[in-house]
């Protein structure tokens, strides 16, 4: 199983921030904003280029999801920046879809 799949399963502890069936949000172990929080499906997707047509239902909930968390966190008004790195130019580090929720500060770009 990877990193984040045994976080779902509770075998890795996480700060948890959200879960259904579908879902499990988290908070991220090396913060870089005052909200960092990663958003991930259950199933198991190991980069973007591997999602399916038959994702395509996940991916929109993930994002209505992150919408909801910005504004339970409070930094929905201010603002807040989703992003998903992919392999080795994206500097992706763990190879399940996730979804960076930063927040709480004036966030710099163009990034990297
Ligand atoms: P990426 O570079 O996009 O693959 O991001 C991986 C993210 O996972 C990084 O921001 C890490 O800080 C985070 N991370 C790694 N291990 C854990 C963990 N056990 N719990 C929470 N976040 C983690
Ligand atoms: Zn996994």
């Amino acid at each position: 199983m990877c990193l984040f799949c045994k976080i779902i399963a509770g075998e890795i502890p996480s700060k948890k921030v959200y879960e259904d069936d579908d879902i499990f949000a988290f908070e991220d172990i090396n913060p870089t904003a005052p909200v960092h929080i990663l958003v991930i499906p259950k199933k198991h997707i190991e980069t973007l280029n591997d999602i399916k047509e038959e994702d395509e239902k996940l991916i929109g909930k993930i994002y209505t999801k992150i919408s909801e968390i910005a504004k339970e966190k409070g930094i929905a008004e201010d603002g807040y920046r989703v992003i998903s790195n992919c392999n080795k130019n994206g500097g992706q580090e763990v190879f399940h879809i996730h979804f960076h929720l930063l927040g709480g500060r004036k966030l710099l770009w163009p990034a990297g």
